[in-house]
């Protein structure tokens, strides 16, 4: 599923082709891709709605349009993309929901396996589950970290993957943070220690914005809206390397799972304890 480095990029890569445009028409193939309202409300309440901005708030892209805020949760191979009809990639033959745009142009949602979802309304909140602090922005800092772990007894891995704990982190910039924190994956969230905590703190940041940097990682159907891949799964050091040695000590990376998802560790460098 794309993560924070990807929706981001995505962000960056739509707003050139999207930011002033009006949206005139709406085509969907099946009514369950619009989320909320129905769909009947959210083609009659968006058509003729300027972009504004687009932004982020954790996985979900946000269009700020005159009235409301168009969401797009990618989900697991859910793609975006503007383009005039007759220039749109043949690749991207799923298209779910069309958005005909005021110069001619159409902002496509692809989803081959059809989990993504689009919402619209005049808050963000109205339609997001309870979210935890944006780990980019300035006012995420290792004290906040600190109050975020305090009174949750989980496995770090579990709650790195919770949105509610700290926004846009998934599984495979969940890995990279805590290998390059020296922490096993499985270590229980309220005994780490406070330089363990800052150390978790800086290589969050640092791994979205290398994935940033990167463009996101392409391992499955990540794409930009121009179609091209990202780089970062070029930069991972534990992610998707099972059995390959460990770039810092030789040891072969360890594949397990925790919390139903694949977890990849370095078992030398993240001891258990
Ligand atoms: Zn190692």
């Amino acid at each position: 599923m794309p993560e924070l480095p990807e929706v981001e990029t995505v962000v960056r890569g739509l707003r050139e082709p999207l930011i002033g445009r009006r949206i005139e028409t709406v085509w969907y193939d099946r009514e369950k891709v619009i989320a909320t309202p129905s769909a009947e409300q959210f083609i009659a309440r968006i058509k003729g709605q300027t972009v504004k901005a687009i932004t982020r708030r954790a996985k979900y892209i946000l269009c700020e349009l005159d009235h409301d805020i168009l969401a797009i949760h990618l989900k697991m191979t859910g793609r975006l993309f503007v383009a005039a009809p007759e220039n749109q990639p043949p690749e991207d033959r799923w298209v779910r929901l069309r958005f005909g745009l005021d110069n001619g142009e159409e902002l496509c949602f692809s989803d081959s396996r059809r989990f993504g979802r689009v919402y619209l309304g005049a808050n963000v909140n109205e339609f997001t589950p309870l979210l935890g602090p944006e780990p980019l922005e300035d006012a995420f800092t290792p004290a906040v970290l600190q109050t975020q772990l305090k009174g949750r007894s989980k496995l770090i891995k579990a709650l790195l993957l919770d949105q509610s704990f700290v926004a846009g982190v998934g599984n495979i910039y969940a890995d990279e943070a805590l290998h390059r924190a020296g922490i096993h994956p499985q270590r229980t969230s309220d005994r780490l220690t406070g330089a363990e905590v800052n150390r978790l703190y800086g290589t969050i940041r640092d791994v979205l914005n290398e994935g940033i940097e990167r463009q996101g990682a392409s391992i499955n159907w990540y794409r930009q809206p121009d179609g091209s891949k990202g780089q970062a799964q070029d930069n991972f050091l534990v992610y998707d390397r099972e059995g390959e040695p460990c770039y810092t000590c030789g040891t072969p990376i360890v594949k397990i799972r925790v919390a139903q998802r694949g977890t990849h560790f370095c078992p030398h460098c993240q001891p258990e304890k």
